[in-house]
């Protein structure tokens, strides 16, 4: 079969790798948005000082805030971005798990049926029909779930794995080892920048390092709905978006780069911004429903 090279261009920014795909494959990006169906869901909630979340602002008061993360039905793979809270968690035995100094920082509150395994259930699917685990990075809230996922390929920056592993001091409270400890034969997509999943310009991963050293956000492009953006921690909120500094942060001048990338690619697709932990935008979305 005729082999191309292609490099990718996206908003402004020289994509990092180049791409081998084969000429069939660029036949698709012309139905590159059909039959393509995305759930928002949560993986419970999480109580926490907002100065978490914003920097220097409202620091001393708690909130509610949603732990969002995605189910994607390509015709080429079922995906789930971010995983959630670990099942362990779950109805009331966090302290168990993370201990009691996580449990109070970040109250985590999760019913078993709102683990992602369940959740996939009640959409009518099963784990073992996911193709592909896509993690933003690898803190407790996002990559809790990676075990329940043992067949799957695992797309990550490679940086994120490394500070995973081997995080600096400061951000290591946020990085639970036995989440992932035993995972390292996994099959990895070790990414070092953006990457187009399937090479047909539906579901781009987007690095933006800052939050982590290996975070990355996902853009998905459906038919109906247009251009998702999904931030991940990249923007927690609102607040972040507007230009308050997020809190939490392994790089804020990175951090703010990233922001401002994402922004500039939703201004040029006319697509819209999802953040992780807004509340009130997550009350605004409809969760019964695939958006397509
Ligand atoms: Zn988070």
């Amino acid at each position: 079969m005729k082999r191309l090279i292609i490099k990718a261009v996206t908003a402004g920014a020289l994509c990092a790798a180049s791409m081998v795909v084969s000429a069939q494959d660029t036949k698709t990006q012309d139905t590159k948005t059909q039959d393509i169906k995305l759930w928002q869901l949560s993986s419970g909630s999480l109580t926490l000082d907002k100065g978490w979340l914003t920097a220097m602002s409202d620091v001393g008061t708690r909130i509610k805030v949603p732990v969002a993360m995605y189910v994607i039905q390509h015709p080429r793979g079922l995906l789930v971005f971010d995983t959630g809270n670990n099942v362990a968690v779950s109805d009331g035995n966090c302290a168990n798990y993370w201990g009691e100094g996580l449990c109070g920082a970040f109250t985590a509150e999760q019913t078993r049926d709102e683990v992602i395994d369940r959740q996939l259930s009640k959409l009518g699917f099963s784990v073992d029909d996911v193709t592909h685990v896509i993690y933003s990075h690898f803190h407790l809230d996002h990559a809790g779930n990676i075990k329940l996922f043992p067949n799957a390929k695992h797309v990550v920056q490679k940086e994120e794995l490394r500070a995973a592993w081997w995080p600096e001091k400061f951000q290591r409270a946020a990085y639970v080892l036995k989440d992932y400890d035993g995972t390292r034969d996994y099959d990895f997509i070790q990414l070092t920048g953006d990457f187009d999943l399937f090479s047909d310009g539906s579901i781009i991963v987007l690095d933006t390092k800052g939050h982590t050293q290996g975070h990355q956000s996902l853009q998905v492009n459906l038919k109906n709905t247009g251009t998702l953006l999904l931030a991940a921690d990249a923007i927690y909120t609102s607040e972040n978006e507007a230009g308050v500094i997020p809190g939490i942060t392994w790089n804020t001048n990175l951090s703010m780069q990233s922001i401002d990338r994402l922004k500039q690619i939703r201004d040029a697709t006319r697509g819209q911004i999802w953040y992780s932990h807004d509340a009130q935008q997550y009350d605004r979305h409809d969760h019964d429903r695939a958006y397509d």
